[in-house]
């Protein structure tokens, strides 16, 4: 059988997160999710954690040295062996390329990449009103978390561009799911 090696993309507040956990049920396959990673690791106090915090708060990324190490650590155990579905990674164009140094290191099968498209007016209510009591959904973080998807991520689908499904990403979570289903599956 051939490995669902999967990466979803798009804005935050795209649902990304809650879209992971539906491919997580329906393909048997783990989710890595970096922004939950990082979330422990702040909850936990551990060095990785402390340095986060901030860079967090601010609405800015983690340093790719210290992300990419985390993510290849993570893809090389065992439960990763069916497939995956990252969530949160790559977010810069180096990622990207590590990434894909990194599958190609591992032996692993080409990723396919979804990305939910969802109108930037919806996407700030939808943060603001999700109430999951992050620390980094408040206004002004929200707005430099856009502000670095434009400039910092976009870069990234279009890296992705030739193994790429695009999927409206408005509508119920069910609705959505079976679009991002179907889009895989008809690939
Ligand atoms: P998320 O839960 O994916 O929205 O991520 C929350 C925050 O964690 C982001 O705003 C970044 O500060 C940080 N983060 C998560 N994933 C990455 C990544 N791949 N590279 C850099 N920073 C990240």
């Amino acid at each position: 059988m051939s490995e669902m090696n999967l990466l979803l993309m798009g804005p935050p507040g795209a649902g990304k997160g809650t879209q992971a956990q539906f491919l997580v049920k329906r393909y048997g396959i783990p989710q890595i999710a970096t922004g939950d990673i990082l979330r422990e690791a702040v909850a936990s106090g551990s060095p990785l954690g402390v340095e986060a915090k901030r860079i967090m708060a601010r609405g800015d990324l983690v340093p790719d040295e210290v992300m990419i190490p985390i993510v290849e650590d993570r893809l090389g155990r065992e439960d990763c062996g069916p497939g995956f579905v990252l969530d949160g990674f790559p977010r810069t164009p180096p990622q990207a390329r590590a990434l894909d140094a990194m599958l190609e290191r591992l032996g692993r099968q080409p990723l396919r990449a979804v990305v939910l498209l969802v109108p930037e007016r919806e996407l700030l209510k939808r943060i603001l009103s999700r109430g999951e009591g992050r620390a980094d959904d408040n206004e002004q973080t929200v707005r430099k978390r856009l502000e670095v998807y434009q400039q910092e991520t976009r870069p990234v689908v279009e890296h992705y561009r030739a193994a790429l499904v695009e999927v409206d990403g408005t509508g119920s979570i069910e609705e959505i799911g079976e679009r991002v289903v179907s889009a895989l599956e008809a690939t």
